[in-house]
């Protein structure tokens, strides 16, 4: 039997009619812009997350830029961040012309490790995007910790982690300003590209809702200079209809990892690590193998779908080869480029196709 690594469209079908009559709505209305839906929608994120101000954008990729930017971040700033992570976390620094400055990350979690945030602070540093990656947040009260200690912002990289919870709060919410992603694969995904900025600073949120629209609340009155980056109405609409459903696809996850991690057991191999206090909502359920390739080529021939989140650590990556940054400089972030695997874990996967799944993983080290 094959099983997907994830099916957008088992998602789709239950909902399809009120989502259907959202999109048509939209259409009917023409507010394709920052449409009424868009600011339905930022109230009910806030909501959501118990936080000030959403700012809907147009990616998640976005959401990081702009909240960087409207945090102060520009040439000659070095910015602190994970080298385990997607591109973009570090991507975004680079784009408004200051340094990413990578660090080591946790063996056991992947996420930043905030020891090595304190070795990596220069009098140029002025933020620290933390990366909660594969849906559990970092270790977020160390690193607050420092960030007063110094006076750095914190922008949390949110983007596979909408729902998770640290000590109770919710990701997003910790730091300065919080960055989701609504890419389609992500927990709450739209039909395209998405991202929203939550904040509970006044001045930020004030900033990024200018910078969304060419720095200009009003027409052609440009304060400073900024992007076109709007989440557009129809994604809105969309979104509107799925969130509700979000903690409910999520128990779905964490049912799937709980069982995953019970039948993985015992195996050679390494089931994700959960902090105490941690919510995770496994926007990936990740384990770690030294065959790590070899388990790959076995999932591919037994059709079972699978990834490598991620290949390549930032520091080895063309694009940042200035940075210079030699092989072995983050032992721990190469190690787990080389050893991760991602199994399927969307909330819709069948029990029947996931015990294939587990059947699968326990040939290949029976065999
Ligand atoms: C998906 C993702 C992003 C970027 O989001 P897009 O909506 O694809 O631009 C940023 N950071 C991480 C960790 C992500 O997983």
């Amino acid at each position: 039997m094959a099983v997907p690594l994830i099916d957008l469209g088992r998602q789709y079908e239950p909902i399809r009619e009120d989502i259907n009559r959202a999109v048509n709505r939209v259409l009917d209305h023409c507010g394709f812009i920052l449409g009424p839906e868009v600011k339905a929608l930022e109230a009910d994120v806030a909501e959501f997350c118990d936080v000030k101000h959403a700012i809907g954008v147009a990616s998640g990729t976005d959401a990081l830029l702009l909240a960087l930017h409207a945090c102060g971040v520009g040439p000659g700033a070095e910015v602190i961040t994970s080298d385990f992570s997607f591109f973009a976390s570090a991507g975004v620094i680079d784009r408004l012309g200051a340094k990413p400055v990578l660090i080591d990350i946790d063996p056991e979690t992947y996420n930043i490790d905030p020891a090595e945030i304190i070795k990596a602070i220069t009098p140029q540093t002025r933020a620290i995007i933390p990366v909660h990656l594969f849906g559990q947040c970092a270790d977020m009260d160390p690193i607050i910790e420092i960030a007063k200690t110094h006076g750095l912002k914190v922008i949390e990289d949110a983007a596979q982690a909408i729902g998770a919870q640290y000590k109770s709060r919710k990701a997003g919410t910790l730091g300065d300003a919080g960055c989701f992603s609504f890419f389609p694969t992500k927990n709450l995904g739209c039909a395209g590209d998405g991202g929203m900025i939550v904040t509970n600073e006044d001045g930020i949120a004030d900033m990024a809702r200018k910078l969304r629209v060419h720095g200009g609340l009003s027409d052609y009155n440009h304060e400073v200079v900024g992007y076109n980056s709007r989440l557009d109405t129809l994604q809105a609409a969309l979104l509107r209809v799925k969130l509700p459903y979000l903690p409910r696809w999520t128990k779905a996850r964490r049912a799937h990892a709980a069982r995953y991690d019970r039948e993985l057991a015992g195996l050679p191999l390494i089931t994700p690590k959960v902090n105490d206090g941690a919510y995770h909502i496994y926007n990936q359920y990740t384990i770690a193998c030294d065959r790590r390739d070899e388990l790959a080529a076995h999932l591919k021939e037994n059709q079972i779908g699978h990834k490598v989140y991620y290949p390549v650590p930032f520091h080895l990556l063309e694009c940042f080869a200035d940075l210079g940054h030699n092989s072995g400089a983050f032992p721990i972030s190469e190690q787990a480029a080389g050893s991760v695997l991602s199994l399927p874990i969307f909330g819709e996967m069948t029990e029947t196709e996931q015990t294939e799944v587990i059947e699968v993983v326990k040939r290949f080290f029976a065999g």
